[in-house]
């Protein structure tokens, strides 16, 4: 069976376990794939929209507790349902930042938190990560204190990643936060890749805002993600319409401006909302992952030459490795070249890891089970012995 004559079905996650750093946390539970089904059609959500003709105030099917339930999981006053993660970026930048602002960044901010800054004019600077690869408090506080002697006032926001997607370390956000508020500076946690996978509390980190993504770590169809405020910036981040045409005199109600009214409207939201009893159970299920994905990487590293080139022991699932002194001395002289790990990886039913790279990649073993876990390090150290390294 295909989709149709030109597209085939894609039966990745059916067929490979799948490591790819960006899916892993992804992958529809089967009950967001029924709601896929059902709710493909266009504003399939609308069916019982009554007043106030809100996204997040329809009953049924139950957005409105959805969005309540989330505000709850994630520690915060109110949330939003966002195409993606980088929309809720924005909607923050832009309620926020003014043009030539400035707005603080990481080393390991992604190019859409950069986006964000950019479509409404801000300056961006960065904080730069110690030797360990971590943004520290005090990093961060350095850099405050150059932005207020540079630019004369303090940044409009700070961007922090609580695990950034290079080294897939977890960055002390509740001690950053603390020092931004020392300046006033309001702080948004990027959740992208721990909202939905490990336990995240707004309040414990004492963030003003909170953003996850649904299709990277919330088990839901793309483009979906999550915008969560502190009380103190409900009014301003979901400030409802006060414009009127000059003509017709229309107004628009209680519509929110910088969800353009209402936002995921069939089966990015209900998959999402499908999911979520799923994903707040799974949360608690972190460290077992991550004992996981210590077990992959320890095979990994009992491989000669092998090093890991994030945080270790691992504290998350999404881990990059150092195999310049191990593989990539294999595709040197491999006819395959670069390719011969994935390759060889695929011939055991394995994927996900950057086609022809085999000397800095990433990997992301997350919703493996047990067994696969075993299997997965058994697999690439047979794969380091068949081509010639020794495994210690
Ligand atoms: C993937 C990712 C994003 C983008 O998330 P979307 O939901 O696709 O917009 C933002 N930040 C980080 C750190 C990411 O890894």
């Amino acid at each position: 069976m295909n989709c149709s004559d030109a597209i085939e079905n894609r039966e990745v996650d059916e067929l490979f376990i799948n490591l790819d750093p960006i899916q892993a946390g992804g992958r529809l539970t089967a009950d967001a794939m029924k709601a896929v089904l059902s709710y493909g059609d266009g504003y399939s959500v609308c069916d019982n929209c009554g007043k106030p003709f809100r996204l997040d105030t329809i009953q049924k099917p139950p957005l409105a507790q959805f969005h309540a339930d989330l505000a709850s999981f994630l520690g915060m006053d109110a949330a939003r349902l966002v195409p993606g993660a980088r929309r809720g970026f924005l909607a923050v930048t832009h309620s926020l930042v003014s043009k030539n602002e400035p707005v603080l960044l990481t080393e390991y901010s992604h190019y859409t938190e950069f986006l964000a800054v950019e479509q409404v004019l801000g300056k961006p600077f960065e904080v730069m990560a110690d030797s360990r690869h971590i943004i520290t408090p005090d990093a961060v506080a350095e850099r405050i204190e150059e932005v207020i002697r540079q630019e004369k006032r303090p940044p409009s926001l700070l961007f922090v990643e609580q695990v950034d997607y290079q080294y897939g370390n977890i960055h002390p956000v509740r001690e950053i936060a603390a020092v931004a508020h020392q300046y006033d500076v309001p702080v948004l946690c990027n959740g992208a890749y721990s909202v939905g996978i490990m336990p995240v509390s707004g309040k414990d980190l004492g963030v003003d805002f909170l953003i996850g993504s649904g299709h990277k770590s919330m088990a839901a169809p793309a483009p979906s993600g999550v915008l969560a405020t502190s009380s103190e910036w409900t009014e301003k981040i979901f400030r409802t319409t006060s414009i009127t045409g000059d003509q017709t005199k229309r107004s628009f109600g209680l519509k929110e401006v910088e969800m353009l009214g209402c936002t995921l409207m069939g089966a990015t939201a209900v998959g999402m909302m499908a999911s979520f009893p799923h994903v707040r159970e799974r949360v608690n299920r972190f460290g077992t992952q991550v004992a996981y994905a210590n077990k992959v990487v320890d095979a990994l590293l009992s491989i000669e030459g092998t090093e890991v080139a994030s945080e270790y022991p691992r504290r998350h699932t999404l881990t990059r490795m150092n195999t310049n002194n191990s593989f990539d001395r294999v595709a040197k002289k491999h006819k395959k070249s670069g390719y011969f790990l994935i390759s060889a990886l695929r011939e055991q039913g394995i994927t996900g890891i950057i086609p022809g790279s085999t000397r800095i990649w990433k990997m992301n073993t997350y919703g493996v089970s047990d067994r696969q876990a075993s299997y997965l390090a058994r697999s690439f150290q047979e794969i380091a012995r068949n081509n010639g390294l020794s495994v210690g």
